[in-house]
């Protein structure tokens, strides 16, 4: 690990100061980003630990929704009351994540940073886009299992590896970002993550100097609340494939069917013709394989990564199997 000032600013606006300048990077929990600097792949000058910010807090909104608190940990959200009562999926992927120990560390905010396991990132001695713009993609023809096969790139092919967003993502959160001056924004989670493109090293739209405060999660909805994650063991371990869902019935029809889906690219993917597709049908198997054929449609495998088209469309038409009680 490379030497590092440490700062601990007692304001969210002189912690916007710090994180602003080019040497500065904020940390958290920091479950990721301290195995980051151990590895060399991240090198800050300056490490501005903002845990002295009072936001760790998870309320109620006005309106009746949720505001969870960017220093909230995971297992403070997963255990909330109403977490586990009006957005169980949520509850249900932060728990399918990592280990109890992270979970008490890891944070809201920092969660959502979080960066692609892939093996040629956290390696220094090999080529990759992301971590050293330029010097080519070690995966795209190398080891590619947990890669993603939506939305890829010539440059780079890593997925996004957390569980949480991909919740937030079907329940169509929204991030609140602040920068210095308290100037504040609000970002959906759908969007915060970025496709890889031409620019790999940017994962998602938060600029220098700007600080996660929150997320908000909208009023809470009827429905069943799934996320159903394939991983390669039972725990501690990222998903191949992941979905979260949440789907309702009327009468026999579908009614609502929001869907986000993790393991499948560098973002939470989140397709808004699948809830068009879905809802006012009647829910069959052969349903389900149009809602996958939609899905998958752009779908590209890597080689080693081929087997997660196929396991995708088996783990969409086996969630909404269980939402509308199917039987495949
Ligand atoms: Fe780097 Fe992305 Fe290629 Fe992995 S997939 S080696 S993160 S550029």
């Amino acid at each position: 690990m490379r030497p590092f000032r440490y700062a601990r600013p007692d304001s969210l606006d002189h912690a916007t100061q710090l994180t602003g300048s080019a040497e500065g990077k904020a940390i958290a929990g920091g479950t990721n980003l301290v195995d980051l600097m151990k590895l060399q792949v991240e090198a800050p000058q300056e490490l501005i630990d903002i845990n002295r910010l009072t936001m760790g807090k998870i309320a109620d909104t006005d309106d009746g929704g949720l505001r969870i608190g960017a220093l909230a940990t995971n297992t403070a959200t997963a255990a909330h009351d109403r977490v586990r009562s009006d957005y169980p999926v949520l509850a249900r992927a932060i728990l399918a994540g990592a280990t109890q120990q992270l979970r008490n560390k890891a944070t809201t905010g920092g969660n959502l940073c979080q960066r692609t396991r892939c093996y040629y990132f956290t390696n220094i001695d090999q080529p990759c886009n992301k971590r050293d713009p330029g010097s080519g993609c070690g995966a795209i023809k190398g080891i590619a299992r947990l890669h993603a096969i939506l939305g890829t790139s010539p440059q780079c092919i890593a997925t996004y590896p957390g569980d949480m967003a991909v919740a937030m993502a079907a329940l169509n959160a929204t991030v609140e970002i602040t920068a210095e001056g308290d100037r504040q924004r609000t970002v959906p989670v759908r969007d915060f993550h970025r496709l890889p493109g031409d620019r790999p090293e940017k994962d998602n739209v938060l600029e220098a100097g700007e600080i996660i405060t929150g997320v908000t999660l909208p009023v809470p909805v009827e429905g069943k609340h799934i996320y159903r994650k394939v991983r390669e063991r039972s725990s501690y371990a990222f998903a191949l494939v992941s979905v979260a869902a949440v789907v309702a019935m009327e009468e026999g029809r579908i009614s609502r069917a929001d869907l986000a889906f993790g393991g499948l690219a560098h973002k939470p993917w989140y397709d808004p013709r699948l809830s068009e597709l879905l809802v006012d049908e009647v829910p069959s198997a052969a349903l389900f394989d149009k809602a996958a054929d939609l899905l998958l449609e752009d779908a590209q495998g890597y080689g080693e990564n081929d087997f997660k088209i196929p396991l995708a469309r088996r783990t969409l038409a086996a969630t909404l199997a269980n939402a509308t009680g199917v039987e495949l």
